[in-house]
């Protein structure tokens, strides 16, 4: 391995040889109990949670539709931040690895989406985001639908983050050797 395919940490170090399998099994089972769970307050949602009010808060001069929708858009906006930031770093075993943060987003969102029906979660205060958004788009009767293409969305982005941090991993430790 050349000397400047080394992966590099913050400081300009090289990663452990330990780091990218450890983080990548981490990630394994954090995809594994996302895809396999219903429940829509999952430890990740804490994390969420305050960028999505901040999200509220973005785009609140955008007008009434967007201040809604700006929650939810802002919890999936929030991590792309950061695989930009990696992207430009060259860092790109940290951008896949965001790529599970922004799918897991979207499928915390998609509970929401799916419920603008039923409307059975409990909220933190305030009107229910989905319910006011589909509403206003006469959409309500989809939300089962669109939550379901939500969670889809976020299931792929999550899977594709994945695939890639471990193919790019593979590609800078050589552990399996793809002949292409
Ligand atoms: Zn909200």
């Amino acid at each position: 391995m050349l000397e400047s395919e080394q992966r590099l940490n913050a400081k300009g170090q090289p990663l452990p040889a330990w780091a990218p399998p450890l983080i990548l099994v981490l990630a394994l089972i954090w995809l594994v109990y996302r895809l396999f769970s219903n429940n829509p307050f999952l430890f990740t949602h804490h994390l969420h949670l305050p960028i999505h009010e901040a999200g509220h808060m973005v785009f609140l001069p955008f007008g009434e539709f967007m201040h809604f929708l700006g929650g939810s858009a802002f919890q999936v906006m929030f991590p792309a931040f950061f695989t930009g930031s990696f992207i430009l770093r060259r860092d790109f075993f940290a951008a896949a690895i965001t790529l599970l943060w922004i799918g897991d987003s979207l499928i915390d969102v998609s509970f929401y989406v799916a419920d603008a029906y039923r409307q059975e979660l409990p909220l933190i205060g305030g009107e229910h985001d989905w319910a006011v958004l589909l509403g206003m788009l006469d959409m309500t009767h989809h939300a089962d639908f669109l939550g379901g293409l939500t969670w889809w969305a976020g299931a792929l982005t999550m899977l594709s983050g994945f695939v890639m941090a471990l193919l790019i991993a593979n590609h800078q430790a050589g552990w399996v050797k793809i002949k292409a």
